[in-house]
């Protein structure tokens, strides 16, 4: 927000088809205070704090400033007890870096006293930790903010918070500081460490108060974190610089930002001695994983040979860009071991044409080599994919080759996905001459093939012996255990409930499209 502008915030957007800028009006917006760089204006009736707001060029830019790490994280002092008597419910949206933004949210609240409460009618605050990926993500939070606003009258010391990647977008904090008056705090995905002092700064002024950083700032490390089951997740690095031309994600999540090796294998190590079975490493783009280290030459291949020997039963990894796939990293992952062949490789569409104008960086003809060279060196590989229908412009020959692909790599799973266009990126700006009707029905026929591939893969594992991570009881008959693969498959079988939280032997029996059914054998020859 620049100083100068007093009698509105700064409502400037990218182009796209959320400018909400254009939908409302801020002309009566009131500078009441102005200290310490924080300006506080009166909105629709209501006094807004804002300690810094987003701004997408700021966020686009990638500047060379040196990241730095920081290992001296504390609860501030005088807000360690502030949640002693008090529960807090999180909603999260998205993807598995927002589930574990979220278990640092629980670490650093329950480290204030909070307790985590299922019913959010008893919570003291409500955190909806939200996606931006698409429209219909969005369109779930304002839709949740609606339900909210009336318990929010009901209970008016109900703290509500929205962060996550929608706060990071210009136009949704303008939508709420307009609309939805009576949210408390705005917090975007770069300075979740700072909630007890956004806390305390919306409890003690009773103001909306918003802290978005759009520029990422250095690594936290130790933040508390609280972890549940038997798979944890863990970053590896944040943001994303591939501006791929549909994605809002290098907007929201910043530049990439490698953690150090020693603080991942740290941390891996203190899992598995914690009895954690599985460890999934994330990041936007995991192979990309050591490129901004200026000291050491050290790549995500040579993390993945560094996890091999921690002793932890199952390591995973989400979401690797074929584009820095590279030789190194296939040799490793062909070693095997705690390394399992479950690969999830981002493929976006089957034709070289749409892949250009996606900038993806890679042909299809890439692509197919980089599987080729997968399924040689890594035995029994199983792969999974995103897919985006209806890019602007694909033609039917466009998608033809995408299902062709499909049908060549042999998928296991895909996330499928109509493109949804998002404000402020290059692609939302592309003439976008392909009907709704048409993208529909090629999904649907997408995803007609991909459950086609599925039902066959399972098919051929009849018989097969395969080894299971037991999670629980099935969602739908607590008699049946469930669990999951090497290759993340789900595998129902019967069994003791003393069995959850071991590995087992189970044959398959029985398949379908989207699980497999066995029975537990006492030992096995060969196990996948
Ligand atoms: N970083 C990962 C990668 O590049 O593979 C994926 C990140 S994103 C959270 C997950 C998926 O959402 C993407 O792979 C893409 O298929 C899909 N996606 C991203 N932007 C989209 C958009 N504007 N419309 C539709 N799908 C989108
Ligand atoms: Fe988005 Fe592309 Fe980055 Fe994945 S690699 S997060 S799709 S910009």
């Amino acid at each position: 927000m620049t100083k100068g502008n007093h009698n509105s915030p700064d409502l400037k957007s990218g182009k796209g088809s959320k400018d909400y800028s254009r939908y409302f009006d801020f002309s009566d917006a009131k500078v009441i205070s102005e200290e310490e760089g924080k300006i506080t204006y009166r909105i629709k009736g209501r006094n807004v704090q804002i300690n810094s707001q987003p701004d997408y060029k700021e966020g686009k830019r990638r500047g060379k400033e040196e990241i730095e790490v920081h290992y001296d994280f504390e609860i501030p002092e005088e807000m360690q007890n502030f949640g002693v008597d008090k529960y807090y419910h999180i909603t999260t949206y998205g993807c598995q870096m927002n589930e574990h933004d979220t278990e640092t949210m629980k670490g650093l609240l329950e480290q204030m006293g909070y307790k985590s409460v299922d019913d959010r009618n008893h919570a003291d605050i409500i955190l909806l930790n939200t996606c931006a990926i698409r429209e219909n993500a969005e369109d779930k939070v304002f839709g949740e903010l609606g339900h909210l606003k009336n318990l929010k009258i009901e209970k008016p010391g109900l703290l509500l918070g929205v962060c996550g990647c929608m706060s990071q977008e210009e136009g949704v904090v303008n939508r709420i500081m307009s609309k939805h008056g009576f949210v408390d705090m705005i917090f975007g995905t770069h300075n979740i460490h700072r909630l007890p002092h956004l806390i305390k700064e919306a409890v003690f002024s009773k103001e909306l108060v918003v802290e978005v950083w759009s520029k990422e700032g250095d690594i936290i490390e130790n933040l508390p974190k609280k972890r549940e089951g038997m798979r944890a997740w863990v970053n590896i690095m944040y943001g994303c610089d591939k501006f791929c031309t549909y994605c809002i994600v290098p907007f929201t999540r910043g530049k990439e930002r490698s953690r150090r090796p020693e603080d991942v294998i740290a941390e891996v190590r203190e899992l598995a001695r914690q009895g954690f079975k599985e460890v999934t490493l994330l990041g936007q783009n995991v192979n990309a994983y050591g490129k901004d280290f200026t000291d050491i030459d050290y790549t995500f291949g040579d993390l993945m040979d560094d996890m091999r020997l921690i002793d932890i039963p199952r390591i995973r990894f989400m979401t690797s860009h074929p584009r820095d796939f590279d030789d190194k990293l296939i040799e490793v992952l062909g070693k095997g071991g705690n390394l399992v062949e479950h690969i999830h490789l981002p493929v976006q569409s089957g034709s070289t044409a749409v892949l250009k104008k996606m900038s993806r960086k890679y042909t299809r003809e890439a692509y197919l080599e980089l599987v080729r060279k997968i399924k040689i060196s890594v035995p029994n590989a199983v792969l999974s994919t995103d897919i985006i229908v209806g890019f602007p412009g694909e033609t039917d020959e466009q998608f033809e080759d995408t299902l062709s692909l499909v049908r060549e790599v042999g998928y296991d799973m895909a996330y499928t996905f109509i493109y949804s266009p998002r404000e402020g990126t290059p692609a939302a700006a592309m003439e976008d001459n392909v009907p709704m009707s048409v993208k529909s029905e090629r999904l649907q026929r997408l995803n007609d093939l991909i459950k086609e591939n599925s039902r066959i893969i399972n098919d051929r594992m009849l018989g097969e012996v395969v080894e299971v991570l037991v999670e629980g009881e099935s969602k739908n008959n607590s008699e049946v255990l469930s669990g999951r693969s090497r290759a993340n498959k789900l595998v129902h079988f019967e069994g003791p409930k003393e069995l959850i939280g071991t590995f087992v032997k189970v044959r398959i029996t029985d398949t379908k499209t989207w699980y497999i059914k066995g029975d537990i054998v006492a030992e096995a020859a060969a196990v996948h």
